[in-house]
């Protein structure tokens, strides 16, 4: 039997060497970037497509761990000049993490040019990256596909009008707790989702990290609790893995109804607690689907009572 080859989730986003510190560890130029760990968590469900820019210094390994994970990356270019930088550190309070720098480098002038594939995917994730990067690949979508979108204080300071843009377009909208606090110029996540919704998207994820997350949508809320776990370690890229597998699974299933979208969260969550225990892309690397049901099954319990 011939094995189809076709993506079924697009993802835009950041593709990054990062710089990390946390209380519990320090690592320079690791791999990172929102599309990396959004990719490699929808992989554990689906074909992901990679769309972004890295420059001739990223380390070989990273594209061949990509490679393994079966992730299309026709839509990553390689252009002359230095990989998206990022570096930052947490104290204690491990949901707020400090920005020390941002290199967008190739990223500065990158013009993303989709395939007809891509252009019809059925999922497509904008991952964190420039809004007007976010934007230029809607704009190329044909089909109709089931949106999905993140963003961070960044761009929320700089380009709140493009952030809003974005969300119009938008079928699911994920933010962290202190996103939307800042967005919607409210201390109450109830209310800030609210605000969310009015610009028009179906439904709302607010993230709160190592408290878990909160979905809006059509009336109905659902409240998914966080895995409590002993060792956090480096929560960079929770968000990312949290909704890469959350996109892998609606694709996998091809069913974007509320039910389902709530067993999406759980498995996003499951995923996003795996990638927190280690360093970077340590752990989001290493896990399997087993380790993922497993813990799937943990979370049901959490919440039977
Ligand atoms: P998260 O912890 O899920 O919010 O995302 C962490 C990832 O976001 C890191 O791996 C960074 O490389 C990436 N990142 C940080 N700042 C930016 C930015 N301004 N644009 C795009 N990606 C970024």
């Amino acid at each position: 039997m011939m094995k189809t080859n076709n993506s079924n989730v697009t993802i835009v986003g950041s593709v990054a060497l990062d710089s990390i510190k946390t209380p519990f560890g320090e690592k320079k130029e690791s791999l990172g970037g929102a599309a990396s760990y959004a990719c490699v968590a929808a992989s554990l469900f689906a074909k992901p497509a990679m769309i972004g820019v890295v420059g001739s210094d990223l380390p070989k390994e990273h594209m061949d761990l990509f490679k393994s994970k079966g992730i299309d990356l026709s839509g990553l270019t390689v252009a002359d000049g230095k990989t998206f930088r990022w570096g930052g550190y947490y104290e204690y309070d491990m949901n707020q993490a400090h920005t020390t720098n941002t290199e967008l480098n190739v990223f500065a002038d990158f013009k993303p040019k989709l395939s007809q594939e891509h252009k019809n995917t059925k999922f497509l994730f904008l991952a964190n990256i420039l809004p007007s990067l976010q934007l230029d690949v809607l704009d190329q979508m044909e089909g109709n596909p089931f949106v999905a979108m993140d963003t961070m204080n960044l761009w929320i300071e700089n380009n709140k009008s493009e952030v809003i843009k974005i969300i119009k377009r938008t079928n699911l909208v994920l933010m962290n707790d202190a996103e939307a606090r800042q967005l919607c110029d409210t201390p109450n996540l109830v209310l800030a989702a609210k605000k969310i919704l009015k610009h028009g998207p179906n439904a709302v994820i607010i993230k709160k990290g190592e408290h878990g997350a909160m979905f809006f949508t059509d009336g109905i809320y659902f409240s998914a609790p966080a895995y409590p776990l002993e060792f956090l370690r480096d929560p960079t890229g929770a968000g990312d893995s949290f909704a890469g597998g959350l996109m892998g699974y609606l694709a996998k299933t091809n069913n974007t109804r509320t039910e389902n979208i709530k067993k999406a969260i759980i498995y996003g969550s499951a995923i996003a607690s795996f990638n927190a225990e280690g360093f970077g892309l340590e752990n989001l690397k290493k896990i399997t689907m087993r380790d993922i049901k497993k813990r799937y099954k943990e979370f049901e319990n959490l919440v039977k009572f």
